[in-house]
């Protein structure tokens, strides 16, 4: 991987950025895959290794080094455990953006590349027509069959993994569901504060998140509206560009970062809200991903986690006795490592009258989801899914709240499989339907 003949090489992660990790192996126990593989190459220590090894031409990138490399989830617990403050998910991700065209591919591989990143997440029109028709099979109960066939490892490839962890897709996305709410200029969907306009807000909705998960950007207006917001959904918002970066396509997540700075900071908003924590770490850190421009940095600094927005503010709990029930928190680890964020989720979920929570073992660990990590390594992200699925079955809860859409599908999935009687949340689900309840936002 030299740094200055490779393609991309411009994007090489730092040696002195690697130099700081001084070997003390304090953060192997935090990492999921050494846990499950017990392989110092599959440990940050051992990835770090293998990085500087590259960077300076003296390891090359053969099948074994990528497969080491492919296998870590970027899910970043190794930053938390750190106390020398290794830059890992920066080290990792420039990496992978220097790897990439050295990968070998095949055809399809190039083909299933260019489709998702190139033509499915920048476009909003060709995830309404894949939803559509991944809809459409689900409602003929094809997808039943491939789930069925997927279980029983009867379909090829990774396509049993993938059948087995189709998300259950909503018939109108969230955007669809309220298109009555357009502007006349036709820039944004408003919802209007209930009360006193006190803030005002942008709602970033995600992309296939706008459908697969419709309710919990529904359930996001109610808490914040009900908190005296008037918010905004922008209606050329991008991808938030995060899985190009986790898959080394800097260049393109770079052009959507740029696309939805100019449109967000346009508006003037107090600030930009995302429930979807993958999308929040990567629209916080804007400013880092396009070198300190400084309207990137303006932009990450008004991005924030609904729960910590709430908290923020100020917000008002839902009054009324609520329904008893015992809640797992469980954190995203985007939220609690890339961002830092743990007590407001909590907060909010403590504020949800009738909600108990109880302790789950292993909260802080990842579920194995990360992106599309468990289509790419199902196996291994089957295993880690499985500890944490087992945590949930001895933590007694009824309901498992998690503030992302991959943990929120990979848990559910979970669940399903192992038979548990759980619901799996977002914690401004529990909350909107609190206010519901409470005589607030129908
Ligand atoms: S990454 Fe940090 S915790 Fe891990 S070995 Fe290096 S210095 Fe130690
Ligand atoms: S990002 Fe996660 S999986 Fe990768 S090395 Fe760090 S702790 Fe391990």
């Amino acid at each position: 991987m030299s740094s200055t003949t490779t393609p991309g090489a411009g994007e090489a992660p730092s040696f002195e950025k690697m130099s700081v990790c001084v070997h003390c192996g304090l953060c192997l126990e935090a990492c999921p895959t050494y846990r499950e593989l017990r392989v110092e190459m599959d440990s940050p220590r051992g990835r770090i290794y293998l990085m500087k090894g590259l960077l300076q031409n003296k390891i090359a990138p053969t099948p074994t080094v990528l497969k080491h490399l492919d296998q870590c989830l970027d899910c970043r617990a190794c930053e938390t455990a750190c106390p020398s403050g290794v830059e890992y998910g920066v080290i990792l991700e420039s990496t992978r953006t220097v790897l990439q065209p050295q990968r070998p591919m095949s055809p399809w591989g190039r083909l299933v590349r260019w489709f998702v990143f190139s033509l499915l997440l920048p476009s909003r029109a060709a995830q309404r027509i894949v939803l559509k028709l991944l809809w459409l099979q689900q409602a003929l109960g094809l997808a039943a069959i491939g789930a069925w066939l997927g279980r029983h490892k009867l379909l090829p490839g990774r396509l049993s993994a993938a059948a087995t962890q189709a998300p259950q897709i909503a018939r109108r996305s969230f955007r669809a569901a309220n298109a009555g709410k357009k502007s006349a200029d036709g820039r944004t969907l408003t919802f209007p504060a209930r009360g006193t306009r006190r803030h005002r807000v942008a709602l970033f909705t995600g992309c296939l998140a706008d459908q697969l998960f419709a309710e919990v950007n529904e359930a996001t207006v109610v808490v914040l509206t009900e908190n005296g917001c008037e918010v905004d959904v922008l209606t050329d918002e991008r991808c938030c560009g995060a899985l190009h970066l986790h898959n080394g396509a800097r260049d393109a997540a770079r052009d959507l970062a740029r696309d939805n700075i100019r449109l967000f900071n346009a508006g003037g908003y107090d600030a930009v809200v995302s429930n979807a924590a993958g999308c929040s770490a990567e629209l916080r850190h804007y400013g880092a991903l396009l070198d300190g421009d400084p309207a990137a940095q303006a932009f990450g600094g008004k991005l924030r986690d609904i729960s910590e927005y709430l908290c923020e503010i100020g917000w008002t709990p839902p009054t009324g006795a609520g329904v008893p029930v015992k809640v797992a928190y469980d954190e995203p680890c985007h939220l609690l490592h890339a961002q830092k964020i743990s007590a407001p989720p909590k907060t909010i979920l403590q504020g949800v009258p009738g909600v108990t929570l109880v302790p789950l073992e292993d909260a802080d660990t990842c579920c194995g989801s990360a992106g599309v990590y468990s289509l790419l390594q199902p196996a291994l992200a089957s295993a880690i899914g499985n500890k944490k699925i087992a945590a949930i079955g001895r933590s007694g809860a009824d309901i498992v709240a998690t503030g992302n859409p991959g943990c929120l599908m990979q848990i559910r999935n979970g669940v399903k499989a192992a038979g548990l009687a759980v619901r799996v949340m977002h914690p401004v689900e529990l909350l909107a339907d609190a206010y519901r309840r409470a005589g607030g936002t129908s």
